[in-house]
């Protein structure tokens, strides 16, 4: 059957304009508050199509707003443009083979992220001027969602106070609604000072800030067992005091990352991994400075735009993939194990099937999978207004998330037909909540009934600001 979604012939419009976004965004790799290239490229599609634009979003010099449409209710359609340190990769092959030896890489396939929510901001800009619909939709540009927790700052900053819903999707393995399920997390450097001192000579007088370091990850380690198993806790060493044996370190920085399922969850356990920290300054008699980075929340569902999306899933059907697509992602699965790709339909809740490189069908709403461990900012959107998220197939099934396998697709053809797909899904459920009230009454009242059983409290320090990198000297 033909799905007659209106939104597609305008989807159709803007999509070939909106792949060369995502193929350039692909080419200008940046990380953490440093996107200020693939802001601008962003920034200025924005113009050429008509929208509204508001730069430095929430005092965020790489985070741009643009708007369309005269009063009703405003829809968020959320991208993100940041790639991930050490994934430059040469696209289109089935090697390891850095563009750039340690450069960037997008391989997380924001490029694809951002270029596919404008793509469906567009095409509803064009529906509701075409048939005078009342409503705005709003195209958030988000930056560093990759350890920068950009939405959590926005949120805070009260950039989506006059929105009514929001809508995302991200590049994945397989195409479903997203089950809301993340972790909520905090980073937090701790760093010790002691007393430097000639390590042989006089050990005595020294106090090692690199010994208090040690000590507190052992401290952790042993508190693993003793928290809750859905909790995650991470460590790495920003800075282990120097390189000469002989020294005593005089300071030692480490960064941890405490995820637990909810927030309440997580703010009890930060308070353990302090005292742990207090009590290794204790034993080796130093001082620690503990400081708060970012924070994001756990997602939080909503069960009418779920369904909703996954009627415009259902509507859409797979995406018809062709044989070459298949042969590159059968070629790209080669490269990895087969527990790689038993844990993708695991995580899914499918069936393994042998002989699938590519998902061509879309996930019920029935399909138990693996809840995601990981953590999205997009979380702190959920609590500010309802929002639903698609996951959509743009890669190899089995491809792990952050590796040069996912930079060499982002600009594959298999890729611009599930960024496309994407943008057909955002628009189709959005366009949904700009014709249907009832619906997006009934996503606000299931909101108003989660935060009344757990109010949002936003889990970055009043006095912690993003760490915005600056502009660039022009070339
Ligand atoms: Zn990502």
């Amino acid at each position: 059957m033909q799905n007659t979604d209106p939104i597609l012939p305008h989807i159709d419009s803007h999509r070939a304009d909106l792949i060369v976004l995502s193929d350039r965004v692909w080419g200008m790799p940046e990380t953490l508050y440093a996107e200020y290239r693939s802001c601008a490229e962003h920034t200025a599609v924005l113009r050429a199509k008509g929208f509204r634009v508001t730069e430095e979003v929430a005092g965020i010099p790489t985070a741009v707003l643009g708007e369309a449409g005269e009063g009703g209710p405003v829809i968020a359609i959320l991208g993100e443009y940041d790639a991930l340190p050490g994934l430059s990769q040469e696209a289109n092959i089935a090697e390891p083979k850095p563009l750039v030896a340690g450069g960037a890489g997008h391989g997380c396939g924001h490029n694809m992220l951002g270029s596919a929510a404008l793509l469906a901001a567009c095409a509803l800009k064009d529906w509701l001027e075409a048939t005078g619909t009342p409503g705005r939709v709003r195209y958030y540009g988000c930056p560093a969602e990759e350890g920068g927790a950009a939405k959590a700052f926005m949120v805070r900053d009260g950039a989506f106070a006059d929105v009514d819903a929001a809508i995302t999707w991200h590049p994945n393995a397989m195409t479903k609604v997203f089950d809301a399920h993340s972790l909520a997390n905090t980073r937090i450097d701790f760093t010790f000072t002691g007393r430097t001192s000639h390590a042989a000579v006089s050990p005595h007088l020294g106090r090692s800030a690199l010994d208090a370091v040690e000590l507190m990850n052992v401290g952790v380690n042993y508190m693993r067992e003793h928290m809750p198993s859905s909790a995650r806790i991470h460590y790495a060493y920003l800075d282990a005091g120097g390189t000469a044996p002989n020294v005593v370190q005089g300071t030692a920085k480490v960064r941890y990352t405490v995820r637990a399922t909810d927030l309440p969850g997580m703010l009890a356990l930060i308070e353990r991994v302090k005292k742990v920290a207090q009590g290794a300054a204790l034993m080796t008699e130093t001082s620690v400075d503990i400081k708060v980075i970012s924070a994001v929340s756990n997602l939080l569902g909503n069960t009418p735009l779920e369904e909703a999306m996954q009627a415009a899933l259902d509507g859409l059907g797979g995406i018809a993939f062709d044989d070459a697509d298949r042969a590159y992602a059968a070629r790209i699965q080669a490269t990895l194990t087969a527990e790689d790709i038993t844990a993708a339909y695991r995580r899914a809740g499918v069936e393994p099937r042998q002989g699938e490189p590519l998902c061509d069908y879309v996930v019920p709403r029935t399909a138990i999978g693996d809840k995601m461990m990981g953590s999205t900012d997009v979380a702190d959107v959920s609590w500010a207004v309802p929002t639903v998220q698609a996951l959509v197939a743009t890669h190899a099934i089995g491809t792990p998330g952050h590796t040069w396998q996912i930079t060499a697709q982002g600009k594959a053809p298999a890729a611009h037909k599930g960024m496309t797909y994407a943008g057909q899904v955002m628009g189709a459920t959005a366009r949904m909540l700009f014709s249907d009230e009832l619906l997006l009454a009934r996503a606000k009242m299931d909101h108003r009934e989660r935060l009344a059983r757990q109010p949002y409290v936003c889990p970055i320090p009043d006095d912690v600001t993003p760490p915005l990198q600056p502009r660039p000297a022009a070339e």
